[in-house]
C-alpha cells in the first residue's frame, strides 16, 4: 500500500498535455511513469467529472448532472472509503470539490480545514477561477509536509481558465500546462522520496473556441499519468475516467466498493 497524490488538473486536454509536459513526458520516456490517453465522462464539465473521477460512476448514476446540481456527494467516493478506513484524507482544491466532500462551502470560515469532520479532514480550497496555480501548489505541498496525508487531491484551475479566456489553442492555455507541468517537477521528486505515489490527469479537455461540455475528442480526451516506479512508458489501449477511482484506492491498499466497477489502470 502506498499513500497517493492525485493531481487533477483542470481543463487538460490530452494533446496539450503531451505538448507541454515536459517533465511528466519525461519520465514516460524513460520508464518511471506511464501514461494513458483517457476518455471523460459526458457531459464533460467540471463539477459532474470531478464526481465521477472521485467515485468512479458516470454523472448519470451519482446525479451531479451539472455544474449547477450544488449538494454533497451521495455515492461512495474515495475520500470518504480512505476516511472509514482510517487514513488521513488533505485537498487543495476549488470550492466545489468542498462542496462534494464535505458540503456547504463558506468562502471565509471553510477556506482552511484541520482536523475536520468531513470526509476531506485538511484542505485548502479556492473559490476565485484565477487563483494561482503556484500558490496552490505550495499549500498541497504544505498539507504534505504539515499532515502526511495518506490521499491528497491537488485540483489546479489554471489550464482551465486561460483555456476559457483565450481558448484551446492560445499560447496562454498552453503556458498554464507547462507551469502546471514545472511545478510538479520542483514537487514530484520530494514527495516521491517521502513514499508518495503521483497520478495526473484532468476533468476535461478544451475546445479551440474556449468552450467545452459535449462531445469533441478536445474535450473528451484527457492524460492520466502514473508515476511509479513499476510500470512505464505509454499504454496501448485507451482509459476510461470511471477507472481512477478504483486505481486510487487499490494503490492505497483499499478494496473498491462494487460501484467502483471500472478497471484497474497498472
Ligand atoms: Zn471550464
Amino acid at each position: 500500500m502506498a499513500k497517493v497524490i492525485l493531481v487533477l488538473v483542470d481543463g487538460l486536454g490530452f494533446a496539450t498535455a503531451i505538448r507541454e509536459m515536459g517533465y511528466l513526458e519525461g519520465l514516460v520516456a524513460q520508464g518511471e511513469a506511464k501514461r494513458w490517453r483517457m476518455r471523460s465522462v459526458l457531459p464533460s464539465l467540471s463539477r459532474p467529472a470531478y464526481e465521477s473521477v472521485l467515485t468512479g460512476v458516470t454523472p448519470a448514476v451519482h446525479g451531479i448532472t451539472s455544474n449547477k446540481v450544488n449538494r454533497l456527494s451521495r455515492v461512495p467516493g474515495v475520500f470518504g472509503e480512505a476516511r472509514a478506513a482510517g487514513k488521513v484524507t488533505a485537498a487543495a482544491a476549488y470550492s466545489w470539490i468542498s462542496e462534494l466532500y464535505n458540503g456547504p462551502f463558506d468562502p471565509v470560515l471553510d477556506r482552511e480545514v484541520t482536523d475536520g469532520p468531513g470526509d476531506i479532514q485538511h484542505g485548502r480550497f479556492y473559490v476565485l477561477d484565477p487563483f494561482p496555480d503556484q500558490e496552490l501548489f505550495w499549500q498541497a505541498d504544505l498539507l504534505v509536509r504539515r499532515h502526511a496525508p495518506d490521499f491528497l487531491l491537488i485540483h489546479p484551475m489554471g489550464c482551465d481558465h486561460m483555456g476559457h479566456e483565450h481558448g484551446g489553442e492560445s499560447v496562454e492555455y498552453r503556458r498554464a500546462a507547462a507551469e502546471s507541468d514545472d511545478a510538479l517537477a520542483r514537487l514530484i521528486p520530494a514527495w516521491r522520496e517521502a513514499g508518495y505515489r503521483v497520478l495526473v490527469t484532468a476533468d476535461h479537455g478544451m475546445c479551440k473556441d474556449g468552450h467545452h461540455g459535449g462531445t469533441d475528442e478536445v474535450v473528451r480526451t484527457v492524460p492520466f499519468y502514473r508515476i511509479d516506479a513499476q510500470t512505464g512508458g505509454v499504454a496501448a489501449e485507451e482509459a476510461d475516467q470511471l477507472s481512477v477511482a478504483p486505481t486510487v484506492l487499490t494503490m492505497m491498499g483499499l478494496k473498491p466498493p462494487n460501484s467502483m466497477a471500472a478497471p484497474i489502470l497498472s
